[in-house]
């Protein structure tokens, strides 16, 4: 399998995955696609049915790597998901919800969201990527969940250090703690006097000059990496898989997915296109509601900041879908021409349209719907679920199960994606339901733990200084 750029740059020349695993996007600013989606006949999955959640994540992975030995694969996933790190040997266990409606758990890794599939395998792929010769200094910024996900994921790991810029003061007392207190010689947390805008400002800067970034071997692992979305691909199949049993030809299966970066949802859009039998993707949105929009009307306008609202579902709170790319290069026939011709528009006048042209059509049969919720239709949700059936939800997925609830017809089978626990959030969850939500035994006393962080101010120069001071030492000849 390899890869290409949604804008046409790597056509000629497709790379293989390990080429594209550090970065995802290609010199022409358009994000790596498969060449064409890896295929699973009805009969290939059927015979996933019954496999451990490590086999099928090397079954699916498998057609997405090329070069890496399926045995590395295997081992790699093995380490990955594991019991210790996920709390149970399902990985990613689907309960029942009320009639027709389901919860696939995906937040009970080592930080309590989703985001731990997909990062807990990129940072045992990219040690292995990187051999025990080079290095990789990560350099991110996070406003919460990104952060501590992706310094979980990467410690201990050889030859990787973190540096993540976080907004000093402007996390819950829960994120803070989560983050800073990880002891760990190459975890670098940076709290800097300025807010996440500011944060990604600088790492756009220092990662944005090429020198600096060639001398320090940075790299990034955010949401457009193409080996998040290909471990995000497996618990789509995982969750059919157990939604559907025996009687999988009777079964209309959907999911349900709370999004911000259009990341989770893309794949299952990939799932999709691989042959799962996926009826429709609902997207849920909170009151940033780009996507919805988008699907609502064929009008794709993504916002500026000060237009992006803080919401009690903070982790969607995007204006701009950095995964979007992905999916209207396919709606867009895989032309990258075409695609090119809407991010032109898109960079002229600030949004495009589709509705009233060929595309749309397109959009309306990738089977896509999409809602969106208040933090009124939040409470509320997380209230009467609770009430109704006795499961506590976060606000993420109170987002999910709002629209699903909405959206779902007659004898179709939702599977909501659960994205966070609540605990993280516990000031929704005493609104809603007048109490704590529980902790894991791991979290209970975190905000008792030592912290360690550095501050800095919102400073180009003092942060490239801490990042020069720190990194890990690119060996003699180059990378
Ligand atoms: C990141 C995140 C989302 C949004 O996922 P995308 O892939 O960005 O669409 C939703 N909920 C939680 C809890 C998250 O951390």
């Amino acid at each position: 399998m390899r890869y290409v750029s949604t804008r046409g740059a790597w056509q000629s020349d497709p790379q293989p995955f390990r080429a594209i695993l550090l970065e995802g996007l290609a010199p022409d600013g358009g994000l790596a696609v498969p060449e064409r989606y890896p295929r699973f006949e009805r009969d290939e999955i059927e015979a996933l049915r019954g496999l451990a959640y490590p086999a099928l994540a090397t079954a699916v992975l498998a057609r997405f790597v090329g070069d890496i030995a399926h045995d590395a694969l295997a081992r790699i996933v093995a380490a990955a998901y594991t019991r210790e790190a996920f709390g149970s040997d399902d990985i990613t266990p689907l309960v029942a919800l009320e009639p027709g409606l389901s919860l696939l758990r995906l937040s009970n890794g080592p930080t309590l969201a989703f985001k731990d599939i997909a990062l807990q395998l990129l940072g045992r792929l990219l040690e292995h990527a990187l051999g025990g010769e080079r290095v990789l200094n990560i350099l991110g910024a996070t406003s919460g969940d990104t952060g501590s996900s992706a310094e979980y994921a990467m410690r201990g790991k050889r030859g990787i250090a973190v540096f993540m810029l976080s907004p000093r003061g402007r996390m819950s007392a829960f994120q803070e703690a989560q983050m800073y207190s990880l002891d760990d010689p190459a975890i670098h947390n940076l709290a800097v006097e300025g807010t996440f805008d500011d944060c990604q400002d600088l790492v756009k800067a220092l990662a944005g000059d090429a020198a600096f970034r060639r001398r320090h071997a940075l790299g990034a692992v955010n949401s457009i990496n193409w080996a998040r979305i290909a471990a995000q691909v497996v618990y789509y199949f995982k969750g059919w898989l157990a939604a559907t049993g025996v009687n999988a030809a009777k079964t209309r299966v959907s999911f349900a997915v709370p999004s911000g970066n259009f990341g989770n949802v893309l794949a299952g859009h990939v799932a999709r296109s691989m042959g799962l039998p996926i009826e429709r993707l609902i997207v849920a949105t909170n009151e940033n509601d780009v996507l919805d929009e988008f699907f609502r009307s064929g009008r794709y306008r993504p916002r500026g900041a000060g237009e992006t609202h803080a919401t009690s579902s903070p982790s969607m709170d995007i204006s701009k879908a950095s995964n979007f790319e992905r999916y209207v290069y396919d709606v867009a026939g895989r032309d990258p021409q075409r695609l090119r011709s809407l991010w032109d528009e898109l960079a002229r006048r600030g949004s495009f349209d589709l509705h009233g042209t060929p595309l749309w059509r397109q959009v309306q049969e990738s089977g896509f719907v999409s809602g969106r919720s208040t933090h009124a239709d939040r409470v509320a949700t997380i209230r009467d679920v609770h009430l109704r059936d006795r499961v506590l939800i976060d606000p993420h997925t109170a987002d999910g199960v709002k629209v699903a609830r909405e959206l779902r017809e007659g004898d179709e089978h939702v599977i909501c994606l659960e994205t966070a626990l609540p605990a993280k959030f516990a000031a929704t969850i005493r609104e809603a339901v007048g109490f704590d939500p529980p902790r894991p035994a791991a979290w209970v006393d975190v905000e008792k733990r030592p912290q360690r962080f550095t501050v800095v101010a919102n400073d180009r120069a003092e942060v490239a200084a801490y990042v020069a001071g720190h990194a890990l030492a690119v060996a003699g000849r180059a990378a």
